[in-house]
């Protein structure tokens, strides 16, 4: 049999096992804990409670960033605008964040990529992005984590944005050179700026160059991790980055 339609019987098989597991092991809702119609643990009636905002923020300021023009306060990061689709406060989407990032349950990224579109869906300017001149960048993993773990959560979510809305995607444009301790470890942000300095790499310069970086991680805390792959990033020759995180806090 030809490796290709090998790897398409593979895939439909694998989808057709899910549906069946699905169906004799329904998931629970990770919030009421009814069960879930869908294929994967939220039911409708939570995912309609999350909050989703509609404009991307200064992360100095936290004024609503209308344009991409740089924000009135002259406080300037080298993220121009950060996008906060919901709020860490609520507790469905922490919930699902949990399951997604500590209990690697892959299926909660289907519902999280649907907030992720809805907001940016709603937000002023990400629609007029040039598709050309735009690339998505997830937050990498040291390789040794991402083996742990088995997948990095921001690829998955940075993948589908740039499905959605037809930038180009990069992997591996930055990466990550040094297994520091985790960041939700230390508390203070100056220890964090300190702890996450110096620790990815641009290695491939050519897919970010004078381009616009959306650059995609779950949870934006002091937002340390983000400056600093925005740091590298400009330095490399990137000619604006934006920020893309599920919500804030943490
Ligand atoms: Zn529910
Ligand atoms: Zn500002």
């Amino acid at each position: 049999m030809p490796p290709r339609r090998f790897l398409f019987l593979k895939s439909t098989l694998k989808k057709l096992s899910n549906l069946f597991l699905d169906a004799i092991f329904p998931w629970q809702c990770v919030n009421c804990e009814k069960e879930s119609l869908n294929p994967y643990p939220l039911c409708r009636e939570c995912f309609e409670k999350i909050p989703i905002n509609s404009f991307f923020i200064c992360p100095a300021c936290g004024k609503r960033i209308p344009s991409l023009k740089n924000c009135s306060c002259r406080q300037r990061k080298k993220i121009s605008a950060l996008g906060v689709v919901s709020s860490y406060e609520n507790q469905i989407i922490k919930k699902l964040i949990f399951a997604f990032k500590y209990q690697s349950i892959i299926s909660v990224q289907t519902p999280l990529s649907f907030l992720i579109k809805k907001f940016l869906d709603s937000s002023c300017f990400f629609k007029d992005l040039d598709k050309e001149k735009t690339v998505v960048i997830p937050v990498p993993l040291h390789k040794i984590k991402r083996r742990q773990r088995r997948f990095n959560q921001a690829e998955l979510l940075a993948k589908k944005v740039a499905i959605d809305f037809s930038f180009s995607y990069s992997e591996k444009a930055v990466i990550k050179i040094k297994n520091n301790p985790p960041q939700a470890k230390i508390k203070h942000p100056e220890a964090r700026k300190e702890n996450i300095k110096n620790t990815f790499k641009v290695i491939r310069k050519e897919e970010i160059k004078n381009k616009i970086v959306i650059l995609v991680d779950d949870v934006y805390t002091t937002g340390a991790t983000m400056e600093e792959i925005a740091n590298i990033l400009k330095d490399a020759g990137a000619k604006k980055i934006i920020g893309l995180v599920l919500a804030s806090g943490g």
